[in-house]
């Protein structure tokens, strides 16, 4: 076996950890010790330049590679102790491939069916063409597969050949033939060769389908440790146009996916899209052709627009319209329309049957995964909010304070916090029922969320105690601003009877040092408000 052997840097070749560090290229290698520095995907993807998940993915790979690795050499080892015998290789696979000469008689139509197909198959080679005629038929053809011609039998008898065609329909030229080569050389007439041709074909369509799920396989499997890493339902949906342009040789692709009711399509991810096709990122599924169709049809395989107009849709609007090949296909999951993809190439004039199938497949697998991540993506979502207001919950909030201090001193920016509790809210209950308690919990999360700016984080933080997390707001903004949200609250006709609260508000850097600091801090300022007679604002 010939080994090449690669060059090891001396970093690489000093790693104890790591004697694998040869198969791996630099950054392969580089991603490895990051992640032995105990760096996360994100951090390292950062340093790199890549998405954590492309990190995650890489590391997959490079895990998978070191194992094969790890398995070859083990097999090696064991070789080389005489643990395991060898493996020689056989007189068949050392032989270089034999070849079957064939020279054709008659280059008339033919030969012109021969030719593909025995151009394409690897143990037949055309040596030559005999053909008086030039304007025959299938000269142009040889031609372009750069196929001898001659005119005479005469000119080729010193090539030898293994078997020639007559293709001329012609005893005479047969008797020729025999007359004058070689008595070994086989005879072959028009039917037997146009027997040898089907088969051939059927062989050929064989191993092109055979390289065609290869093909598919390496893609899918690729595609699946791609979905499988990835946890963000934008990630997922960048790579999957990706593969999707990729695989089907276009250069424009989208995902869109449909709401719950089925009444929204929303544009998750595109490649190639103009700036204006991108403005339009939402909108009513009768709006669109394309989504208004495959909201109500389960389709298994690809749809074709051999003029986008007749589909108008929002995201291929424009200098779009042009397009005459659009391929389009529903994501199905469990009986359900859950969005389409589209691929789309101003270029092209048409889909492969390859490009077709593999598309096809894409979109199988990109329904399960979108479908996957999404669930995900819902889980996560509720496991940060609070059931009853849907607002962040302690949990999450804690985590955004942490945040938004590390955010603040890196900027230099001020930072507030400000910690309500409704006052008497026990009575409130006690006189109207915990079901109106709950009732006006929610009311009074909806007023803090309409009061509050979009940046602010609002949060309950647990029974009847709310906090606001102004960003880039000082003190002294904050006090204003939890005076004006009192008064608000104090003002607004609840269900039952009009309720106050009190609060309490600290500030990062003026009087706390960090994220707990700043909790604690507010929490003391607000049992100063309690204590002076609520319906107040301290700090
Ligand atoms: P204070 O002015 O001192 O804050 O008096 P308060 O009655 O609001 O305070 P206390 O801590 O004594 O009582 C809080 C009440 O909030 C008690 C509890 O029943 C109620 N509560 C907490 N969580 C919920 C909830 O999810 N729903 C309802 N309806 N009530 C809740
Ligand atoms: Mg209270
Ligand atoms: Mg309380």
């Amino acid at each position: 076996m010939k080994e090449t052997k690669k060059k090891m840097p001396a970093d690489k070749a000093e790693s104890a950890s790591f004697s694998e560090a040869s198969v791996l290229s630099d950054e392969e290698y580089r991603i490895v010790k990051l992640f032995e520095d105990g760096l996360s995907s994100e951090e390292i993807g950062l340093k790199l330049g890549y998405t954590k998940w492309t990190i995650n993915y890489r590391h997959k790979q490079i895990k998978e590679k070191v194992e094969a690795y790890r398995q070859t050499r083990s097999i090696m080892d064991a070789m080389a102790s005489g643990e395991v015998p060898s493996l020689k290789p056989t007189g068949a696979a050392l032989s270089s491939t034999t070849y079957t000469r064939v020279g054709i008689v008659g280059c008339g139509k033919g030969a012109l069916s021969l030719f593909d197909v025995f151009e394409d198959d690897e143990v037949l080679d055309i040596r030559w063409i005999v053909e008086k005629n030039p304007s025959a038929v299938g000269v142009k053809r040889a031609n372009e597969f750069d196929l001898p011609i001659f005119e005479s039998l005469s000119e080729v008898l010193d090539d030898e050949v293994d078997i020639v065609i007559n293709l001329t329909d012609s005893t005479d030229v047969s008797s020729e033939i025999h007359r004058l080569m070689s008595p070994e050389v086989e005879l072959m007439g028009g039917e037997s060769a146009k027997f040898l041709w089907q088969l051939l074909k059927k062989k050929n369509a064989r191993l092109a389908q055979k390289e065609l799920i290869m093909r598919e396989r390496e893609v899918f499997y690729h595609l699946g440790l791609l979905i499988e890493n990835v946890d963000d339902l934008q990630d997922a949906g960048h790579a999957i146009t990706d593969y999707a342009t990729r695989l089907t040789a276009t250069n424009t692709a989208a995902i869109v996916l449909f709401n719950e009711e089925k009444s929204e399509a929303k544009l998750l991810a595109s490649k190639g899209l103009s700036d204006d096709a991108l403005s339009e990122r939402r909108w009513h599924v009768d709006e669109c052709l394309l989504s208004k169709r495959f909201v109500s049809e389960i389709l298994a395989e690809p749809v074709f627009f051999e003029n986008i107009e007749a589909a108008s849709t929002p995201i291929l609007s424009h200098e779009m319209a042009e397009l005459d090949s659009v391929m389009a296909m529903p994501l199905n999951v469990e009986n359900s329309v859950t969005g389409f993809i589209l691929v789309a190439n101003p270029e092209k004039e048409s889909f492969t049957s390859e490009e077709i199938s593999l598309f096809t497949m894409l979109c199988i697998f990109a329904a399960v995964g979108i479908d996957r991540i999404g669930s995900l993506e819902k889980m996560r979502l509720l496991s940060m909010t609070d059931g009853l207001t849907g607002l962040c919950n302690q949990r999450s909030f804690m985590e955004r304070l942490e945040q938004e201090i590390e955010r603040s001193k890196r900027h230099g920016h001020n930072l507030s916090l400000i910690m309500l509790d409704i006052d008497h809210f026990k009575s409130y209950n006690d006189e109207f029922g915990h079901m109106e308690g709950n009732k006006l919990l929610k009311i009074f999360s909806r007023l803090l969320e309409e009061i509050a700016r979009k940046t602010d984080v609002v949060a309950r933080f647990g029974g009847e105690e709310f906090c606001l997390l102004l960003t880039e707001v000082d003190q002294k903004g904050a006090v204003k601003f939890a005076n004006r949200l009192r008064e608000a609250i104090a003002a607004y006709e609840m269900p039952n009877r009009n309720i106050t609260v009190s609060g309490g508000v600290a500030s990062y850097p003026t009087c706390a040092e960090n994220h707990l600091d700043l909790l604690r801090k507010s929490d003391i300022s607000l049992y100063k408000a309690k204590g002076s007679g609520r319906d107040k604002i301290c700090t």
